[in-house]
């Protein structure tokens, strides 16, 4: 994000924001609701490059954040090196693991490989300053709340796209690093 493009819409932080209301809705992981089988399958059958974590699909809040390769890396790593990880183990992102039945197999714990305070800005944030605090910070993705509950994503790609969807350029046209 270049210091010198000034950013003077009056678009909120809602209007780049992933999904869009036709979107697949955000791919979230929960903190001790899944298996590595089904973390598994979220991570292949998408191509985003991380997920948020959040405390239940119904509460939708907010625990962290883990990157899509990290995931990868530490299944794999459980499977070929961590005694009984199988498909069916838990994946806890929580502090203490909650108790599991006598015969379950043990569960993988990941805490370790998540961000624990990603950046987050309100549905309602102007876009300047959303803009500001990716490049101040330098972000690569931000995640989107409302009233503490997680609404979406905007990753510095969209940022770009929507700056040049604005300038009325083609946004394929753009070369994004
Ligand atoms: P990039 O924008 O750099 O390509 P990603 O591959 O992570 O980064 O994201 C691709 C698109 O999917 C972006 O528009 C982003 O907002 C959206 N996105 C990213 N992560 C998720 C997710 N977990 N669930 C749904 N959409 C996502």
């Amino acid at each position: 994000l270049e210091p010198k493009e000034e950013f003077e819409h009056s678009s909120l932080a809602v209007d780049v924001m992933r999904p869009r209301r036709s979107d697949p809705a955000l791919a979230v992981l929960t903190q001790d609701g899944m298996t590595v089988g089904e973390v598994e399958t979220l991570v292949e059958t998408t191509h985003y490059s991380g997920f948020p974590v959040v405390i239940s699909q119904e509460s939708q809040r907010l625990v962290g954040f883990v990157f899509r390769r990290d995931l990868l890396i530490s299944i794999d790593n459980a499977r070929k090196r961590q005694e009984g990880v199988v498909s069916a183990s838990k994946v806890v992102f929580t502090d203490h693991a909650s108790s599991q039945p006598p015969d379950a197999p043990p569960p993988l714990r990941l805490r370790g490989i998540m961000d624990l305070s990603p950046f987050t800005v309100t549905d309602l944030t102007p876009m300047d300053i959303t803009v500001d605090i990716f490049r101040k910070l330098g972000l690569r993705q931000c995640l989107v709340t409302h009233n503490g509950r997680l609404l979406g994503i905007i990753t510095k790609k969209d940022i770009l796209k929507h700056m040049a969807q604005m300038a009325n350029r083609d946004p394929d046209s753009i070369l994004f690093n």
